[in-house]
């Protein structure tokens, strides 16, 4: 009997494709025996630069932050804003003592009452169940630490778990307790609609603050535009987007580059920024004691273990660079970057626009696609930063210039 098309090599579903030999012959470079290992119907792997941000000062500890990006003026960008907000003495973070991620048994067509009568009754089983579904994360020190029974609309209800994982992301710790807690509520069985973590990370909510001097932002009124465009984007979800967008450009690379779930963080992210109601920046600026000062707050949910961070050897090795202990000081080190970011990017905006730094980097990757050699990639580079207006075609032909 033929083979299912997931029972092949990932040579033989290259066979598939028609290919040319020069893609098959790229594809097959990049395939590894680990990473064909992680997901169904590999046929290689997907390679993404990765960059340092050199230097950002966080609690006092200065962190070299590796960042996994496609888009060429993000790391610049980084370093940049690190750079400003190392001048007002680094970044601080606040989180809180223990950090839980929360699992939903969700019911419908329910009495609320009978519902947290059941709940509070079974507490202590509740409890017995989660340690014999899970016990290996009671040997680290985690499991379950709180239920609430929550009314979400009408009959509506939702049981959350809040359940320590320690330095995992938690999403399979989470519904493997929540299965088995599932098996208690059998009266209930006619409202039940099923279990599952949830991504909106509450209870893993931190901030990070840090002050940059009028002097590297550009000075006193830069400052207040800055200011200025942070109030914008609490009310204009047009702006507030965009800015958020940015902010993810530095988290989403960290949190790729140490291979967490950046899907998760990101919609974390974005359902806290609507938590009043409607869209809005996550980040806060406001002038105090003759400097900027920036806040940001956010849920975020990752894992210095687990998932398939330990799967993966440039995961390892990117927390190995960053010399982190942790899931907690992870979480720090990602918003602390996400908020360089911000401020690098609102200080570009304020300062005259964000066009001109983006597109000299943005002009390497232009000189990269019209096929300039690593060697003719400064030089080319160096002729299209001088001109005003740039395209495919112009970069080509300055190159075939060269290379007369
Ligand atoms: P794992 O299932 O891999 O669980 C983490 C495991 O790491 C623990 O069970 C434990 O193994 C081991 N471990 C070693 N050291 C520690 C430590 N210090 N603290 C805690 N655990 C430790 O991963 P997660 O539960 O973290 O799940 C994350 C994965 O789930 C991600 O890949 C994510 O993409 C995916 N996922 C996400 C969903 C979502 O976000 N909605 C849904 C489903 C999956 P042991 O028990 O052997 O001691």
């Amino acid at each position: 009997m033929a083979k299912k098309y997931y029972e092949l090599t990932p040579d033989e579903r290259l066979a598939f494709l028609n290919l040319t030999d020069q893609a098959k012959t790229e594809l097959q470079a990049n395939q590894s025996d680990s990473n064909a290992q992680i997901v169904e119907n590999y046929i290689s792997d997907f390679r993404v630069p990765m960059g340092l941000l050199k230097d950002i000062v966080i609690d006092g500890r200065h962190v070299n932050v590796p960042m996994a990006i496609e888009e060429p003026s993000v790391i610049a960008a980084a370093n940049n804003g690190a750079k400003m907000l190392n001048s007002g003495g680094g970044i601080a973070v606040k989180m809180p003592e223990r950090t839980v991620m929360i699992g939903q048994i969700l019911f419908h067509n329910v009495d609320f009452d009978t519902l947290n009568q059941f709940v509070n009754i079974h507490q202590e089983t509740l409890f017995k169940i989660a340690k014999h579904a899970k016990p290996s994360i009671y040997k680290r020190g985690g499991g379950l630490v709180a239920i609430n029974v929550r009314p979400v609309a009408n009959d509506d209800i939702s049981v959350d778990f809040k359940i320590d994982t320690k330095d995992a992301m938690g999403a399979n710790i989470v519904n493997t307790i929540l299965e088995a807690e599932v098996t208690l509520f059998t009266e209930f069985d006619t409202h039940f609609l099923g279990a599952i973590l949830t991504n909106y990370a509450m209870g893993q909510l931190v901030t990070v603050s840090g002050n940059a001097t009028f002097e590297t932002v550009g000075g006193r009124e830069i400052a207040e535009k800055i200011v200025a465009l942070s109030r914008f984007s609490k009310k204009d979800a047009y702006r507030a987007t965009t800015e958020n967008k940015g902010l993810f450009n530095g988290i989403g690379a960290v949190v790729l580059a140490t291979g967490n779930d950046w899907r998760a963080v990101e919609a974390s992210g974005h359902a806290y920024a609507s938590q009043e109601g409607h869209y809005r920046s996550l980040t806060h600026w406001t002038i105090s004691d003759e400097q900027l000062h920036g806040e940001l707050t956010m849920p975020i949910s990752v894992g210095t273990v687990g998932g398939v961070i330990s799967a993966m050897n440039q995961a390892k090795n990117a927390l190995d660079m960053m010399h982190v202990k942790s899931a907690d000081e992870l979480r720090g080190i990602i918003l602390a970057v996400g908020l360089a970011q911000n401020l690098a990017a609102l200080k570009a905006i304020a300062a005259g626009g964000i066009q001109r730094g983006h597109m000299r980097m943005q002009h390497r990757a232009l000189a990269v696609q019209v096929g300039a050699l690593p060697q003719e990639v400064p030089i080319l580079v160096a002729k299209l930063n001088t001109l005003s207006q740039v395209d495919t075609e112009k970069a080509t032909e300055i190159l075939m210039e060269m290379r007369k």
